[in-house]
């Protein structure tokens, strides 16, 4: 951790972070430690519930990406939970996006049905804030850019907004990772995070975590998981620390293919409505400037209908169907099918691997071809 230093850039951090000095004959990352119960003597740990160091080292690493203490979850959702539950007061007043991850409008909807709750939509939720919207709320969870159409809400504006009202402002960055947006930075009160996607990035997990600018906060998201009993076992944690080390590379080869697949599938005809806020005409495009710390690596395209995502899907050899994103391997999601967003039949929601970009624009531009040969 003292290798750090602040001028370095994100792919010095990520390799070093959460690291312990290097001992000679020791690895450089220590490997999982298994334990429910420690030998107990006085001062040392003695239960995994409370803590254990194999996630010792990982929040340290994501406090140190994050810049701010981490607490890690065993999912997103648990994280999210853990953070309405320990930082809204006895009828507490929420606002919620109205289009982001339908998780969260259905944890809160089906789990916390007594909480006084508003659905803003993401573009709305600026205005709603500098019009005094936030005027009575406790707590106001925003997710930008958000996972479907890419969204954004300013961040600056809307922490702002929300200090003038005394709201806590939450940011759920899975998108974007700490690599691509800093909460924190931009006056969040929290930055959460499913870290099964992109964080990760290899889909053999399930993980989250929570940041807080204020450490009291920290503890008190840290106590609510010891009590239920929301801790991860080592083995994910560990997994996680050793795919930090790759996040910046895997984010550059991502943003890259979708750049490259953005530019690709724009105008073409079998295409409509194609959503990348690298693109100088994207409606994020704006505020992903000023905002993300880089591009990201996703888009969203729609084709006419459901058969014809079928049949871009069976002609595309390297997009592979699947729902989460950030992950190694380009994957693609026809978002109907859960019934969670309002999207057409047709839209799809693609994530980008790390395959080479070639391979992958001349796949998905004979996929879209053969949708206009078939049309024809
Ligand atoms: N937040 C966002 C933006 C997500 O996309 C997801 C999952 O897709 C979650 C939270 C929940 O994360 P998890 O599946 O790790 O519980």
């Amino acid at each position: 951790m003292t290798r750090l230093e602040e001028s370095d850039g994100d792919g010095t951090r990520v390799v070093a972070a959460g690291q312990p000095e290097p001992v000679p004959g020791e690895p450089f990352l220590p490997g999982p430690v298994f334990a429910g119960p420690y030998h107990v003597a006085d001062g040392s740990r003695f239960y995994s519930r409370y803590e254990h160091p194999t996630l010792d080292a990982f929040e340290a690493a994501l406090t140190v990406l994050e810049g701010g203490p981490s607490v890690v979850f065993p999912s997103g959702m648990a994280a999210i939970t853990a953070l309405l539950q320990s930082s809204l007061p006895p009828g507490g007043r929420l606002v919620i996006p109205a289009d982001g991850y339908f998780g969260t409008r259905t944890l809160v909807r089906e789990e916390m049905a007594q909480l006084p709750v508003q659905e803003v939509a993401t573009t709305d939720i600026a205005g709603f804030a500098s019009g005094g919207g936030l005027d009575g709320v406790a707590l106001l969870v925003v997710e930008t850019p958000n996972n479907t159409r890419y969204d954004m809400c300013d961040l600056a504006a809307v922490t702002a907004a929300a200090q003038r009202a005394g709201c806590l402002v939450a940011v759920d960055n899975t998108v974007g990772t700490p690599l691509g947006q800093r909460p924190l930075e931009l006056g969040a009160d929290f930055s959460v995070a499913s870290d099964t996607k992109a964080l990760t990035g290899h889909s053999d997990l399930l993980l989250g975590h929570v940041a807080a600018r204020d450490p009291d906060r920290a503890a008190r998201l840290r106590a609510w998981r010891t009590r239920t009993g929301a801790t991860p076992g080592p083995f994910e944690v560990w997994l996680a620390h050793r795919s930090l080390a790759t996040l910046d590379l895997r984010l550059h080869r991502q943003a890259t293919n979708a750049r490259a697949l953005a530019d690709a599938l724009a105008g073409h005809p079998a295409v409509a409505g194609l959503r990348y806020p690298g693109l100088p005409t994207d409606p994020s495009h704006e505020l992903a400037q000023r905002q993300l710390r880089r591009p990201l690596g996703m888009l969203s395209f729609e084709v006419a209908d459901r058969s014809a995502v079928d049949r871009f899907l069976d002609n595309a050899r390297l997009a592979l169907r699947a729902t989460s994103f950030g992950g190694l391997h380009t994957t693609v999601d026809r978002r109907a099918q859960w019934g969670g967003d309002a999207v057409s039949d047709g839209f799809l929601r693609v994530s980008c691997g790390i395959e080479d970009t070639a391979d992958l624009v001349d796949d998905f531009v004979a996929a879209a071809d053969s949708l206009r040969s078939s049309a024809a």
